[in-house]
């Protein structure tokens, strides 16, 4: 049952490991200059469980919602009250399963990248799906450069 598929992970130096339970909400791309700087990429793979399905072990430090572990600075997730976003790079298994649905910020995607074929695109933040969604969560910073 695909409910019951539990992926692990861990940052660069393995003192932080994780796992998310069961189905992503969602998976994505992402070109905010939150993303980029973050990451020191060009952009950012990610998928998104709900808070309850993400579980992890080790010591993080955080920056807002984000972690990270505090030897290897790797990413561990975004976590706040409803859901946990994991940058796909740190799951264990490459390649993964997760193919990305949505790409973001595509006003920021460098020239020599293209748009992912099958992908939503989205010049700035994903529009929120309904009202219980909070939009724009992600990417403040981005809308202050950009103005
Ligand atoms: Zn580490
Ligand atoms: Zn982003």
């Amino acid at each position: 049952m695909s409910d019951t598929i539990r992926r692990t992970g861990s940052c660069l130096c393995g003192g932080v490991q994780f796992s998310v339970r069961g189905p992503p909400l969602r998976i994505g791309l992402c070109h905010c200059k939150d993303c980029r700087k973050t990451s020191g990429s060009t952009y950012s793979a990610f998928a998104i469980w709900p808070r309850e399905a993400f579980e992890k072990t080790g010591l993080v430090s955080s920056y807002g919602a984000r972690s990270f572990c505090s030897t290897c600075g790797g990413r561990v997730a975004w976590v706040d009250d409803n859901e946990a976003e994991v940058m796909i790079g740190s799951l264990d298994v490459a390649p993964t399963d997760l193919v990305p649905e949505y790409e973001l910020w595509t006003s920021r995607r460098e020239t020599w990248l293209h748009a992912l074929p099958g992908t939503e695109q989205f010049e700035r933040d994903r529009p929120a799906a309904n009202s219980t969604e909070v939009p724009a969560r992600r990417s403040l910073s981005d809308v202050d450069a950009a103005a």
